[in-house]
């Protein structure tokens, strides 16, 4: 699926549309290079969820968990870590599999460990179609369970 935006407020309004309609247990990836609007999409996502407090990109941490939303939000950046013996450390399988909605930028680092169905985000820019233009693909990847 495509959806093109015009603004950072359309993009914010398709990542709150996907909180609004989340369900426990969804793993979405998202890819696109710096200032495509990645943290944009984030921030609706958690808006979303009902998540009020400021949402940024978890620079420090490998994952942020916001818990004030309807239910669980783990955003994970992971594009510091080293090896994926770190995600074990922190538990990341709690978050792919457990009640909540999981976003990972850098996904690709960790690839051997994504879960057997995800969805991945894909923003990009078109500077023919203006400086504010993105193009925005959301698809499947794997098997559903
Ligand atoms: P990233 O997290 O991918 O590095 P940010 O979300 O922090 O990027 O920044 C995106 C920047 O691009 C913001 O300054 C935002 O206002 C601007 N922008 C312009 N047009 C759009 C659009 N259509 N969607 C999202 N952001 C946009
Ligand atoms: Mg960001």
């Amino acid at each position: 699926m495509v959806i093109e935006t015009y603004s950072p407020e359309e993009t914010f309004e398709l990542g709150k549309k996907i909180g609004e309609n989340a369900v426990p247990g969804e793993v979405y990836t998202l890819i696109g290079d710096l200032g495509v609007g990645k943290t944009v999409f984030t921030q609706g996502v958690a808006a979303g969820l009902g998540i009020k407090e400021p949402v940024n990109s978890p620079t420090f941490t490998i994952v942020q968990i916001y818990e004030e939303g309807r239910m669980p939000f783990y955003h994970f950046d992971v594009y510091r870590i080293g090896d994926v013996e770190e995600m074990e450390e922190i538990g990341y399988e709690d978050c792919f599999y457990g009640e909540g909605l999981c976003l990972i930028e850098w996904a690709n680092l960790i690839e051997e460990i994504l879960p057997p169905f995800y969805r991945e985000i894909r923003i990009e820019k078109d500077l023919e179609k203006g400086f504010d233009y993105r193009k925005i693909t959301i698809t499947e990847r794997g098997e559903r369970a």
